[in-house]
């Protein structure tokens, strides 16, 4: 289940190839991933995409006229971009959704690092250049004989944005700006955890009489964290799950706020080196490579004090800690 670090990753890998780019149709092939939507998706064909962002575990496409889209990826939701010869060639039956794209993406600039990677497109290829490859010969070869369930309207569309979805559960929101951000789900979402100061986030802490896991799971308490990375900044801040978050003393909130923000951002780090996996689906794609040292490791020595870590259910969700070093004073 991504949680805000690969929601990035994939918001920082789209991006480029994605903005100032027009969709030029909407196919929904699974009604239940628009369940919900405040609009047709149909209300965003013809529209360009200003900007691709995140906020909590969702992503989120700002089109002009302002309109807006917001996708939750859920359990096996995938958002990526093929050309179309390859969607066909395909024929993938876990596709949800097809947005036939149009254009070229607007450069943006380098993110640092010069691996080179900010420009690069979902499949590999190099930045889209103002250069006649993506012109008539392309379209010879992949215009009207293309069969399969694509309908693909418009041989000059050379890409699609594809939402892959598995089991299901992920959601496609389309809509004015205001009917997104509206949305209950978006709209009571707390503050961002790589934002909020260490003193807002203690204030809020003491604020709350539930227990740590369950109020860092909760996303109108902080948004983006998920029970791996909960664990994680639990064991770092060395802070019992079931401990009352009105209870915690100043140093430890401000521990716990450091474990939060260094965790995440190692964790996008990562992410971003190992994101082309994410973008090119073999049929075994996962996410990218945690270093864990909490979550799922019953029984296995703590990185710490070798006492074994252990295991506890917190409403209804797999807890992982160390007995000895996060103690529940
Ligand atoms: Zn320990």
């Amino acid at each position: 289940m991504p949680e805000l670090p690969e929601v990035e990753s994939v918001v920082r890998a789209l991006a480029p190839s994605l903005t100032g780019r027009s969709i030029k149709y909407v196919e929904v092939l699974n009604r239940s991933t628009v369940a919900g939507s405040p609009q047709k998706p149909d209300c965003l064909a013809g529209r360009r995409i200003e900007r691709v962002l995140r906020r909590g575990k969702y992503i989120v496409f700002h089109f002009d006229g302002h309109y807006a889209m917001a996708v939750h990826l859920r359990m096996t939701g995938w958002l990526g971009v093929k050309s179309r010869e390859r969607v066909a060639a395909e024929n993938d039956k876990f596709v949800r959704m097809v947005f036939g794209l149009d254009g070229e993406a607007v450069p943006l600039p380098p993110r640092g690092g010069g691996s080179g990677r900010g420009g690069r497109t979902a499949q590999g290829h190099p930045p889209p250049q103002p250069s006649p490859s993506r012109g008539e010969g392309d379209a010879n070869s992949t215009g009207r004989g293309t069969q399969g369930k694509f309908s693909m309207p418009g041989a000059a569309s050379q890409e699609l944005l594809l939402f892959r979805d598995i089991r299901k559960f992920g959601r496609v929101w389309c809509g004015r700006r205001e009917e997104i951000i509206g949305l209950k789900s978006i709209n009571k979402l707390g503050p961002e955890p790589l934002v909020i100061t260490a003193d807002a986030f203690a204030k809020r802490l003491r604020a709350k009489r539930g227990r740590l896991k369950s109020l860092l799971l909760n996303q109108e308490f902080l948004a983006g964290l998920g029970n791996i990375y909960a664990d994680e900044a639990l064991f770092a801040a060395r802070l019992h799950p079931l401990a009352h978050a009105h209870r915690v003393p100043p140093a430890s909130a401000a521990r716990l706020h450091a474990a939060i923000q260094r965790i995440l951002g190692k964790a996008i780090s990562a992410g971003g080196s190992s994101i082309d996996d994410y973008l090119h689906p073999d049929g075994t794609r996962g996410w990218f490579q945690r270093e864990l040292k909490a979550y799922g490791r019953e029984g296995e020595p703590c990185t710490r004090c070798k006492a074994p870590i252990k295991r506890l259910v917190v409403g209804q969700r797999g807890t992982w800690f160390c007995p000895k070093c996060q103690k529940k004073r």
